[in-house]
């Protein structure tokens, strides 16, 4: 959940000339090799975005890091944006049957999809922080204390937010609690796949220590494999989603520029509770 991503202008002169300097950063960068499937341009080049960071290379994180080919010059989608987008087009029913949609601190290229989309009832919602700005659209919520009530939704978003939370089981209750039965969610989450176990630890505090141990200031773990048996402990069942295995039907990804590496949790709540 970084700044860069996360933070939309206030409506404005500010907005305009942001506009405009992005429609001639896209000309500037348009061809062929790269196409965004989000606003549909294709370019030379994406531009690069993320950090480096040993932590982030020594535990190969999935989803942090320095990417080259990460930022769509036009509508900056980011290639986690693009992937999920390709995945909820393409292999699930997203765009197609009229879908109750909560989505949790809302990346902008999403967002502006998913709220022109005529088959969605959309709820955008956030935590507010100071320092980010949000469409007036995005409304308030506490992922600890969802004021909505249970089996609500048939979808549930939420990327990029359960490192922030120290009590992420709670939240992962939550949003199942508020999905209905057979309801989806998308959980993505920074991951190291060499580590077995999350590695977190409530003694570790300062930014710059949560930077070198976790990757990022405002981290509060590292997760591990076990991040799926926490989903499960939740209630979910999770389905990890691998490009070129299980998210075939889109053929090669490379011309969208998306991580190869990353994984989508795909989480389902069962029609009927199980007993884990
Ligand atoms: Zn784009």
């Amino acid at each position: 959940m970084t700044a860069s991503v996360k933070k939309y202008l206030p409506p404005g002169p500010a907005r305009l000339f942001k506009r405009i300097y992005l429609t001639i950063r896209g000309i500037y960068y348009r061809g062929n090799r790269y196409t965004c499937p989000i606003c549909g341009h294709s370019f030379r080049k994406m531009l690069p975005g993320g950090f480096d960071l040993p932590v982030i290379r020594e535990k190969q994180i999935v989803g942090a890091g320095r990417r080259e080919n990460d930022i769509c010059p036009y509508c900056q989608s980011t290639d986690r944006d693009r992937l999920l987008f390709l995945f909820l087009q393409r292999e699930t029913d997203f765009f197609n049957t009229p879908n109750l949609v909560l989505h949790i601190a809302p990346e902008p290229a999403l967002y502006r999809v998913f709220s022109k989309a005529k088959n969605l009832d959309y709820h955008p919602a956030t935590k507010y922080s100071e320092g980010f700005y949000y469409s007036s659209k995005v409304e308030t919520a506490d992922l600890l204390d969802l004021h909505f009530d249970e089996s609500t939704f048939d979808w549930v978003i939420c990327n990029h937010v359960l490192e922030h939370i120290p009590n992420d089981r709670k939240a992962m209750t939550e949003i199942y609690r508020v999905l209905k039965p057979k309801g989806k969610a998308i959980l993505q989450v920074p991951i190291s796949f060499k580590l077995e176990t999350t590695f977190e630890d409530e003694k570790i505090t300062s930014k710059a220590d949560r930077e070198k141990f976790f990757g990022q200031f405002d981290h509060v773990r590292i997760y591990g494999a076990d991040y799926v048996q926490r989903l499960k402990s939740a209630g979910f069942t999770v389905h990890l989603i691998r490009q070129g295995k299980d998210f075939s039907s889109v053929g090669k990804l490379e011309k969208y520029a998306v991580n190869p590496e990353e994984v989508i949790f795909f989480c389902e709540k069962p029609e009927k509770k199980v007993r884990l």
